[in-house]
């Protein structure tokens, strides 16, 4: 099997690069090498930073016409093309192919916001602030900025944050997952079709060096991390030193909290797609559902019957006559392995297998790395599978007597990404959005990621930094505010101001 040479990207053009150390990309439905990646030394860093730094002043001077017109032609070609990046996705990532073309889709929602950035970034204006003197106020870019990104959503996460840094006027330099890489070239590629100056979207391949390098480089502006939490906090804590605006997001444990008068095949299908969907690698997946009252018995066999149904497999094109799989493998053979490891820790705590996901029979290669939807109910809040961000197709389900009983445990976690309440009464949804101290909240909505306008993003150990992604707070993390105080002279009345040394008082 031929196996493909995988490049950073710098100038707009592929580039070797001068790092000695490799990494193999698999195909997760196969267990096959695909390609090798070179992984950054720090002077292939320097060199695709150097490349994003010299396009950086003519990109900022280039008209806000010009750069929307790019983002127009970007958004087209994303559009038109798309099946072939979700290929790309599935091959590398293992998603279903629709799932992969869900994750294009909400990327592109920020490419279409970003159309419209221009909008967001005119100033206010104040005339006669003082006599004679007027007041303006602008958003300039940054510069150079960096995008650490996850192997969850390899083009998604890079499309929260890279169209509205480019589209305000700055470059790029895209660190993508090592695992699966292939998504971000593509990018790079259709960036130039669509007309966009070499050197302003750059990619840079590697592990914690090209990470470290991109911190601390005095070249760059400003970092976006998506990734675990004690990564995120490291980035976080490792560029805020070196002076850099940083926003890091982490981990997720999110909670679907089902109260007992809800629609309870509304939840059910809800937990399922919410739990199983990507395999569970989301950061916005429903890994604990808390059944409250009398829901729980009901809406686990509900869940149970829904989730024997499910059909895992290669999430590319299905077989002749067969429907797509419902859940593909798991990235990694080393990740299997981890995610099979907390179901086997979970049954010997004691919690309640009712769904084991190690007996899959999945359709595909015998050395794809599958392991099937699993459910656990009777969990406790002590045990490792509730504790432990799993990130893998296994739910767990809590009992609580009580819809307090349920908030204290959303809130008692230590991430707060998302969650949810399912319920038919809109008294108690309006309590529940008031009392859970999380980022993003669903109300019988299990995976409650915001339009591209809102902003992405959790809160406690879910992010370090206080700027969410995208919509306005996307506009103000890639540019600094500036305010212009001015004064000309009337020709009619020339001021006369003397020597006044006090401090200046409006008049
Ligand atoms: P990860 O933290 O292992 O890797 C993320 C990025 O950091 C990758 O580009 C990787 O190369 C780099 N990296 C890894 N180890 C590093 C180190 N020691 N030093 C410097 N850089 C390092 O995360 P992952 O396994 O790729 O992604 C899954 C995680 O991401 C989950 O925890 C998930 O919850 C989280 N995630 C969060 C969000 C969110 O919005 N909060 C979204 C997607 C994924």
């Amino acid at each position: 099997m031929t196996t493909e040479t995988i490049t950073h990207w710098a100038g707009g053009a592929p580039v070797r690069g001068t790092g000695e150390r490799m990494s193999e990309v698999t195909n997760p439905a196969t267990g096959q090498v695909t390609g090798h990646l070179t992984l950054a030394s720090g002077s292939d860093a320097e060199h695709v930073i150097a490349s994003a730094k010299a396009a950086a002043g003519p990109w900022r001077e280039t008209s806000l016409a010009r750069r929307t017109r790019i983002m127009f032609a970007f958004r087209e070609l994303l559009n038109a093309r798309r099946g072939e990046l979700a290929a790309i996705i599935s091959a590398e990532q293992g998603k279903v192919l629709s799932d992969a073309e869900g994750e294009i889709a909400r990327g592109q929602e920020v490419v279409e916001f970003a159309c419209g950035t221009s909008h967001l970034l005119k100033g206010g204006h104040s005339e006669g602030v003082s006599t004679g003197v007027d007041v303006h106020s602008k958003r300039d870019p940054l510069g150079v900025v960096g995008i650490i990104s996850p192997f969850n959503f390899p083009a998604m996460v890079p499309m929260w944050f890279f169209p509205i840094a480019i589209a305000v006027g700055n470059t790029v330099v895209l660190k993508p997952s090592e695992k699966d890489p292939s998504a971000a070239v593509w990018l790079a590629r259709l960036w130039k079709e669509a007309g966009l100056p070499d050197g302003v979207f750059n990619v840079l391949h590697g592990d914690k060096e090209a990470v470290d390098a991109l911190l601390r480089s005095p070249d760059v502006e400003a970092i976006s991390f998506v990734g675990s939490t004690p990564v995120a906090q490291y980035v976080y804590e490792e560029a805020t030193r070196h002076g850099k605006r940083v926003q890091a997001l982490g981990g997720a444990k999110n909670h679907m909290v089902v109260l007992p008068d809800a629609d309870l095949d509304l939840a059910a299908d809800a937990a399922v797609n919410a739990g199983y969907g990507s395999a569970g690698e989301r950061c916005m997946a429903v890994s604990v559902l808390v059944a409250v009252g009398s829901a729980g018995d009901e809406l686990v066999a509900r869940i149970a019957d829904r989730t024997r149904t499910l059909v895992v497999g290669d999430g590319g094109t299905p077989p002749a006559g067969e429907r797509e799989a419902d859940m593909g493998p798991l990235v990694t053979k080393a990740h299997r392995d981890r995610v099979a490891s907390f179901i086997e820790s979970g049954a010997r705590a004691g919690a309640k297998i009712v769904v084991d996901g190690r007996e899959v029979s999945a359709r595909g290669a015998e050395d794809g790395f599958w392991l099937g939807p699993t459910l656990f109910d009777h969990v406790s809040t002590d045990m490792e599978i509730y504790r432990e961000e799993i990130f893998g197709p296994v739910l767990s389900v809590v009992r609580a007597e009580t819809y307090a009983e349920a908030v204290e445990l959303v809130n008692a976690n230590p991430y707060g990404n998302g969650t949810a309440v399912f319920t038919n009464d809109g008294g108690a949804a309006r309590r529940f959005e008031a009392d859970v101290n999380v980022g993003m909240i669903g109300v019988n909505i299990p995976v409650p990621v915001p339009v591209a306008y809102y902003s992405f993003g959790g809160w406690k150990r879910s992010l370090f930094g206080d700027t969410h992604a995208h919509g306005t707070e996307g506009v103000h993390f890639f540019t600094r505010g500036k305010v212009v105080t001015t004064r000309w002279t009337d020709p009619a009345r020339r001021p006369e101001d003397g020597l006044a040394l006090g401090f200046p008082v409006n008049v």
